[in-house]
């Protein structure tokens, strides 16, 4: 492939938004040049391609609201998360961010903090990557935090990854090989709610991206083979000021939790009852319980935490699939609202 040198006076900003799609939204993107040292401005796209609007009415705005290096591109170029508006300039129903922001705003004196730990299953064509052409590979056990062709597959494409989001500046925190074959871990945290909301978009975008390049692709299904294979979650380990100074705070924000339960399970990702079974370290979507180093509770708090007097709560509950913005909102005002 020719490659052109192009002089350093423009860049390529990469817009990137949450669509409409039911009932899980994808990702889009699109290339906007723009003259060095120029802020993204507001663009528009065409929301009756995305399940955002009607034809006869199609046009949206696209708001920049969080801007980073673009570790694909290099040099000057730009990623920049969106949020979707009217003409009107007012909320989109699909933009779930700004009540996100709104609700971080009001409790940012409690300093909420998120770490989320992103489950994803790399596919090759329509079987998981590693898994063979034929029936099954053999029953979970080797495969979770595994090295070797036996147990492992992708590596290269995970590590490329986690490069990419360290280059532009993603508070990325780890990556593991996960219970299942296929499937791998990645955490960004701890951070703000709205701050690791954005990166989790940043890092989806880069995944779907970079696995584009390895003829793979990602999928964020909470239950992608059914039977005794894990499903794909997205814990949500959270803290405040609070927590982080008394193990009390820690167990008061999980009686809060408890008291929500219903509309927290109905917001945590489409598909959470397939998954939330009570099998395979969940805590059946049914039930609400929580404790001490338990992976079959709704929260576990870690044993570190314990041992600590003080810390931070795992949800288990959110799936892969979960939009962050919808969590980390509900968890900061359920909690923070309460403990004060
Ligand atoms: P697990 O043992 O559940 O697999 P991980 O190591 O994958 O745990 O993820 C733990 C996550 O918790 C990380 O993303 C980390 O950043 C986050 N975390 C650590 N301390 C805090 C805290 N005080 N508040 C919120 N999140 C935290
Ligand atoms: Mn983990
Ligand atoms: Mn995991
Ligand atoms: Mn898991
Ligand atoms: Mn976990």
């Amino acid at each position: 492939m020719t490659s052109y040198q192009t002089e350093a006076i423009r860049y390529k900003a990469e817009y990137i938004w949450v669509d409409g799609t039911e009932p899980t939204p994808l990702l889009r993107s699109k290339t906007k040049i723009l003259e060095a040292g120029q802020e993204p401005p507001l663009w528009g796209f065409d929301g009756s391609s995305t399940n955002q609007a009607p034809g006869d009415s199609s046009d949206c705005v696209l708001k920049p609201v969080y801007v980073c290096h673009d570790p694909i591109r290099g040099g000057d170029n730009k990623l920049v998360v969106c949020e979707v508006l009217t003409v009107d300039m007012e909320v989109h129903p699909s933009n779930t961010r700004a009540k996100c922001a709104a609700t971080a705003e009001e409790y940012s004196a409690q300093k909420p903090l998120f770490g989320l730990e992103q489950e994803y299953t790399l596919f090759d064509g329509n079987k998981p990557l590693g898994w063979p052409d034929q029936g099954f590979p053999g029953p979970q056990g080797p495969y979770y935090c595994s090295v070797g062709a036996n147990n492992v597959a992708g590596r290269k494409l995970v590590e490329e990854h986690l490069d990419a989001c360290l280059a532009a500046g993603l508070a990325v925190s780890g990556i593991n090989a996960e219970v299942m074959p296929g499937q791998w871990e990645f955490q960004v945290g701890p951070v703000g709610p709205l701050e690791v909301s954005d990166q989790l978009i940043i890092a989806r975008w880069l995944l779907d991206r970079i696995a584009e390049e390895h003829g793979v692709s990602v999928s964020f299904a909470s239950k992608p083979v059914k039977g005794d294979w894990n499903g794909a979650g997205c814990h949500t380990n959270f803290s405040t000021n609070a927590m982080r100074e008394s193990f009390d705070k820690c167990v008061e924000a999980c009686e809060a939790l408890g008291e929500k339960a219903d509309l927290h399970i109905a917001n945590y990702g489409a598909g959470i009852e397939d998954r939330l079974t009570g099998l395979h370290e969940t805590c059946s979507y049914k039930e609400f319980k929580y404790g001490v180093s338990d992976r079959g509770a709704s929260i576990r708090i870690p044993w570190q935490v314990k041992q600590d007097g003080k810390g931070y709560i795992e949800d288990r509950r959110p799936n892969a699939n979960c939009d962050p913005y919808k969590v980390t909102q509900l968890i900061t005002e359920t909690v923070c609202s309460k403990i004060g």
